[in-house]
């Protein structure tokens, strides 16, 4: 009996190995770079650990549209702090606004 199910393969119905020998389940991770923000991937669970790993890489997600590019390296920018400089800039900006109204 051959029913096909219409299930669609999934990167975790199989997880992947990686070129080590033996072969090591991949690591899944998120890159951060600004060209990728957010983007994950799969590479040699060895790659954080040693420097004797293979050079295993898959990507997961499709590649980050320009719009998504700039949104999350901006709510990058955010998360290390760059809303506390922008607020003490405008906390400046209102002192010397306040200096010239009273002046
Ligand atoms: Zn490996």
């Amino acid at each position: 009996m051959s029913s096909s199910s219409s299930s669609s393969s999934h990167y975790l119905d199989v997880v992947p190995h990686c070129d080590c020998r033996p072969p090591l389940p991949a690591k899944e991770r998120v890159s951060w770079k600004p060209s990728n923000p957010g983007r994950r991937f799969l590479n040699c669970p060895m790659s954080l650990i040693s420097d004797d790993h293979c050079e295993f890489f898959n990507w997961i997600d499709p590649p980050v549209t320009e719009h998504y590019r700039k949104t999350l390296n901006q709510l990058r920018a955010m998360a290390n702090g760059q809303p506390l400089r922008m607020q003490r800039r405008l906390t400046r900006a209102e002192d010397q606004l306040h200096v010239a109204i009273t002046q």
